[in-house]
């Protein structure tokens, strides 16, 4: 750790942020995190340097004192901070363009095997039996909707070139050459910009449509040894396509596998003939199972599954072998009006603290405001608060055009143009969004941690990316105080004066 001077006066930082929890307090920097416990005792130490204090250089290096290790781990965090602020400034260290890409989206079909009420995809290409057998299911079976009538009033995308993206013949399935030839495109990019490790993330429509193109990505590039950097992976899919060879594939290159799927009693993700897709989907989670894959379920709440959202997901987690359950909560800000920010998060949380005590965790969009706030600086390297899109991410289209996600409307150019795509406005507007949030945000309590609303739905509302939407606010700060209210001493960092825990600190 890197002091200053030998005498140095020091004060509680601006950005520190306090909430009360019984006989301690959580706080935490609002830009930078480092959420930690304080008991009365450290509270106070904290609170005399509400005005500057001295501290003297050489006991802050040399004294093991309890007071001593808790003044260097509250400088660690920046909660006490020179009180004439120079390196230790966090705008000034958030203000130049970083450009690494972490997240590459493959997006292997444009078309489902299912027809969900609430997807991205909207209308689907010609409808497919969810009965199909693997062997059949192949790009050449992804076929083109004959004619489609371009209604952006009646989509959740914002602009004619997504549209069009969408339903272009030519774009339905991504052939296997191409994947690979994208991935390297990609991975060039993250590395000339220093990254060295990137998740690659299947995306569709229905990606296991598309297998082949998926295998070919899997074997062609591993886990990233002839390419000098860590490659993860990861797919959305709706679970229905799983065979025991995939499964076994997919344990050996250990996907994280998230299958959609919002409630056992839910009647919004029928197939397309209109069958429940329910035994579909256990068969596919029973072949993850069986090879120890690592299954994430994926569930909405929003306005059309409320009614059904409900402890039984966590059950049915449970029994598939997933600890983890991903919740979108509905990115149209009507939901939050028309349902009520505080019914949404006590409907949300009851629903958390039955996955607690089952040993299933619920995560999500919204989640991630609070694990980045766990650790200290986690965006500086991770590279995003809770939106990937905002910069760190390139979504790849069956004919190489590049999206910031497959949620987003703005085209930032082709992947053959290689770090030139970097250049690109379209690339450098999201990008300018990584760490700093519109004009709006300053101030807010989770600013270093939240990214807004998806910026699929800012696009479509107001025809740009760098704008709040407020609706939202109440119930990302809401949902994360629950979870930092629920903390017990030791699940974070904990510094009492009367107990320091010298496991705990960072
Ligand atoms: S979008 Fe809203 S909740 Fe998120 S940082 Fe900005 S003001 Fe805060
Ligand atoms: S644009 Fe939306 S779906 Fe895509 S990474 Fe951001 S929050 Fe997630």
């Amino acid at each position: 750790m890197e002091y200053v001077d030998i005498e140095t006066k020091y004060v509680v930082s601006k950005e520190l942020v306090e909430i009360p929890l019984g006989n301690r307090i959580a706080v935490y920097h609002r830009l930078l995190g480092g959420l930690t416990l304080l008991d009365a005792d450290s509270s106070e130490a904290l609170k005399a340097f509400t005005l500057p204090q001295t501290i003297q250089q050489e006991s802050l290096e040399e004294s093991d004192s309890r007071y001593h290790q808790l003044l260097r781990q509250l400088i660690l965090r920046q909660f006490l901070i020179p009180s004439t602020p120079q390196k230790h400034d966090a705008q000034a260290a958030s203000s130049f363009l970083n450009k690494q890409i972490h997240v590459i989206q493959l997006v292997m079909a444009n078309a489902c095997n299912f027809g969900c009420k609430y997807c991205f995809e909207g209308i689907q290409g010609k409808e497919m039996s969810a009965e199909s057998e693997m062997s059949k299911v192949d790009e050449s079976r992804i076929i083109a909707r004959d004619s489609i009538q371009i209604n952006l009033n009646d989509s959740m995308y914002a602009s004619t070139t997504r549209f069009e993206h969408q339903f272009d013949p030519k774009n339905r399935a991504m052939k296997p050459s191409d994947a690979i030839k994208y991935t390297e495109n990609a991975l060039d990019i993250a590395k000339s910009q220093g990254v060295n490790e990137v998740m690659i993330q299947f995306f569709g429509g229905e990606p296991m449509l598309n297998w082949k193109a998926i295998r070919a990505v899997l074997d062609r590039f591993n886990r990233g040894e002839n390419d000098e950097l860590i490659i993860n992976y990861s797919i959305v899919t709706n679970g229905s396509l799983f065979t025991d060879e995939i499964a076994q594939i997919f344990a050996k290159y250990e996907v994280a596998t998230c299958v959609s799927f919002d409630s056992p009693t839910s009647p919004n993700r029928p197939l397309k003939n209109g069958d429940d897709s329910t035994p579909t989907v256990v068969n596919g989670l029973q072949h993850l199972k069986k090879y120890n894959n690592r299954i994430a379920i994926n569930a909405a709440l929003t306005s059309s599954t409320w009614h059904e959202f409900d402890n039984s997901i966590v059950d049915f987690a449970k029994k598939a072998g997933a600890s983890e359950i991903g919740v979108i909560v509905d990115f149209d800000p009507t939901f939050y009006a028309n349902f009520g920010t505080e019914n949404i998060i006590n409907k949300l949380w009851s629903v958390i603290e039955y996955g607690r005590d089952h040993g299933v965790i619920l995560t999500g969009y919204w989640h991630q405001i609070f694990q980045v706030m766990l650790g200290l600086d986690v965006v500086s390297h991770r590279g995003f608060k809770n939106c990937s899109a905002k910069g760190a991410q390139l979504s790849i289209e069956p004919n190489g055009s590049v999206f910031s996600c497959k949620a987003g409307s703005t085209l930032l150019g082709k992947i053959s143009e290689g770090e030139g795509l970097l250049q690109s406005q379209n690339y450098i507007g999201h990008a300018e969004l990584r760490t700093n949030n519109p004009e709006y945000c300053r101030g807010c309590e989770i600013e270093g941690f939240c990214g807004g609303l998806c910026l699929g739905s800012l696009e479509k509302k107001f025809g740009e990316i760098n704008v709040v939407e407020d609706s939202v606010c109440d119930f990302y700060r809401g949902i994360t105080k629950k979870h930092i209210e629920a903390l017990q001493p030791f699940d974070v960092a904990t510094l009492d004066l009367g107990h320091v825990d010298e496991e705990a600190v960072v």
